[in-house]
């Protein structure tokens, strides 16, 4: 196996993000070797060891399926819905408000508020 480069920390090279940071991005490894590690120097115990990956390589994470999607929207229009008026609020509830705007300020259309 040949070795890996190996970087300072926070000296990492442009195109190469750890795992956490190609989470963050919405990217995954998606199958690629190690490219590369970082390693931080610790006192007493051995250097901390993050590994790199390439950017360039990286894949999209598990894309929504249907039946996520399906559940996703019915989660979103669950809270969407008034527990006073029992209708789409067309927008999510305020959890300070506990009911749709219309509900909490009777009156707030008319006045032209
Ligand atoms: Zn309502």
């Amino acid at each position: 196996m040949a070795a890996l480069p190996v970087y300072r920390w926070r000296l990492a090279p442009d195109g190469y993000a750890t795992r956490r940071q190609l989470r963050a991005q919405g990217l995954r490894p998606g199958g690629q070797c190690v490219a590369a590690q970082l390693e931080r120097p610790r006192r007493r115990r051995g250097p901390l060891v993050a590994y790199l990956y390439r950017i360039d390589l990286a894949k999209p994470v598990r894309p929504m399926t249907p039946g996520r999607w399906a559940a996703l929207a019915k989660a979103n229009t669950a809270r969407r819905i008034c527990p006073a008026c029992r209708t789409d609020a067309g927008y999510v509830i305020p959890t300070s408000l506990g009911t749709c705007v219309t509900c909490a300020y009777p009156g707030a259309d008319s006045a032209g508020v």
